[in-house]
């Protein structure tokens, strides 16, 4: 679909979001002519910079995060002729916005987008800026990234402050997770296939396992990263918005709205998390030293140059009270310095109701559907078959596959490069509107005060396995193991 040209502002440019993943994703929609010549990116931090030592900066760091990829400089210049730089402390004085204001000049038809990647408690104070420097222009747009806030009432006063400048409909609320191919494929395998949503249910699926497993730590990040921990960093975003979309009814359309609607009422009908079942439903744990692919890793007290109640895992048990879903717990596991970087969705359906071979149903593993999210992308169904050959009724486990890469040859965009695009199309779908963030802050709050009260440390686990004991107790004591592969 041909883009119309945009200005697109980056507030925040000499960061890490913007180095490693924004103007990396921006150059791959250039070399795919997807950003029209008339369109600029400006790039709006504190530090000095001019146009060319930012072009500079930018592509010696598209080469350190992306060293398997040739570009030439004479490409790159070519592309870097759209991107600039103005320095700017964006909680400063009118005054100090004239240079970006003459860089920008006359929008013309062109859209303009303003991208916050700052900290979030930048994000009021920026949009009121940006209407006072009159660079709002008619229907400009405004993305932020996560996490809005650090509980709902944070999140309510930047909502708040942000929809002063901006209606609802010109913010873009990012979870990287929903520009995901897979993660849109979900909703069309589950909802343009006859064969899934008949058996989408607690009749039929006896449970559902959301796990992203990360292999890094926290590093040098870890005093930013103490302030938030494995919930608020990726459970109220990434697995909710996982959960949400495995959960739902089937939408009308995929109308931004129709779909946001269906996933608000998953996150409402969460059974609420407290001080009186907190124990029973999550676990935290934080990594100790341990190995890492093979090398010895500090443990996140280390890192962090002191001790701190932080949790750098959770696992929880989530039931969903409506009725689609009464009875099929969905377990949601998340952490770093874990074993191996992953994300997958594992459906697990129930097992057989009989068995037609003489040992009976043991070792007949049930039918599972595995939804891969990282590092490949793509869906397996697990399915048990009659070994080929003469050997009589030996059965196996095997997968039906659908690898995306082996599929679709083509290079298909990363997230970014698609949700960048998605907002200057003014696609909505792929964002999180105001209620679904602050639904899902009201249910990770409940956790935390619950957390808060009952006071129990984080268990701790060796860097390089996968979590606490104590997280695979959670699902033993319902009988169920989390999924080790087939
Ligand atoms: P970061 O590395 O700290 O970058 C933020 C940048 O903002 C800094 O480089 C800083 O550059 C600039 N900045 C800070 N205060 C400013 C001010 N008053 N005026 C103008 N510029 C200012 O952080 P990040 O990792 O890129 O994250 C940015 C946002 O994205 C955060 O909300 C984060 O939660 C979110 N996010 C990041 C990632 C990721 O992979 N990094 C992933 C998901 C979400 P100067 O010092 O030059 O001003």
């Amino acid at each position: 679909i041909p883009v119309t040209a945009f200005d697109l502002v980056v507030f925040g440019a000499a960061g890490d979001l913007s180095l490693r993943k924004l103007i990396p994703a921006l150059f791959h929609r250039w070399r795919d002519d997807q950003i029209p010549a008339e369109s600029r990116i400006v790039g709006v931090s504190r530090s000095n910079h001019d146009d060319q030592s930012f072009r500079d900066l930018a592509l010696k760091s598209f080469r350190e995060f992306h060293p398997q990829e040739i570009v030439s400089d004479d490409e790159w210049a070519r592309f870097a002729s759209q991107l600039y730089y103005t320095e700017l402390d964006v909680v400063s004085d009118q005054a100090n916005w004239e240079p970006l204001c003459e860089k920008l000049g006359e929008p013309g038809q062109k859209q303009r987008v303003f991208y916050l990647a700052l900290a979030p408690d930048l994000y009021g104070a920026v949009s009121a800026n940006i209407k006072r420097a009159g660079i709002k222009t008619t229907g400009a747009r405004i993305v932020l990234e996560k996490p809005i806030g650090r509980d709902l009432n944070s999140a309510k006063q930047i909502n708040d402050a942000v929809g002063a400048v901006f209606d609802e409909g010109s913010i873009f609320r990012i979870d990287h997770y929903l520009g995901k191919e897979t993660v849109q494929n979900l909703t069309v395998l589950r909802f343009m296939n006859s064969l899934f949503e008949p058996v989408w249910n607690a009749n039929a699926i006896d449970h559902v396992e959301i796990t992203v497993s990360e292999s890094i730590g926290a590093g040098t990040r870890a005093s930013y990263y103490d302030k938030s921990g494995a919930l608020r960093d990726m459970v109220q975003n990434h697995l909710l918005q996982l959960l949400c979309l495995v959960a739902m009814e089937p939408p009308l359309d995929l109308e931004p709205d129709t779909v946001r609607d269906e996933k608000i009422k998953v996150m409402r009908a969460l059974r609420a998390i407290t001080e009186k079942n907190v124990r029973e439903t999550t676990v935290r744990g934080q990594y100790h030293r341990g190995a890492s692919n093979g090398e010895a890793v500090p443990g996140y007290a280390e890192e962090l140059g002191g001790t701190s109640s932080t949790e750098t895992f959770v696992a929880i048990k989530a039931n969903i009270d409506n009725w689609r879903w009464k009875g099929t717990p969905f377990y949601l596991r998340t952490g770093k310095r874990m074993r191996q970087r992953y994300s997958e969705i594992i459906v697990h359906f129930k097992e057989i109701a009989h068995s037609l071979v003489k040992n009976g149903k043991e070792g007949i593993p049930p039918t599972r559907m595995v939804i891969r999210l990282q590092p490949d992308e793509g869906v397996k169904l697990l399915l048990v078959t009659k070994d080929p050959g003469p050997g009589g009724m030996r059965l196996r486990y095997v997968p039906l596959n659908l690898s995306f890469a082996d599929t679709f040859e083509a290079r298909y965009p990363d997230a970014y490069e698609r949700l960048l695009m998605a907002v200057v199309r003014g696609d909505l779908g792929l964002f999180m509107r105001r209620d679904e963030v602050e639904a899902a802050w009201k249910w990770v709050d409940g956790i935390l005060a619950g957390w808060h009260k009952d006071e129990t440390p984080a268990h701790p686990y060796a860097a390089g396995t996968d979590g606490p004991v104590q997280a695979a107790m959670l699902l033993d004591r319902d009988g169920r193991e989390w999924y080790h592969g087939a």
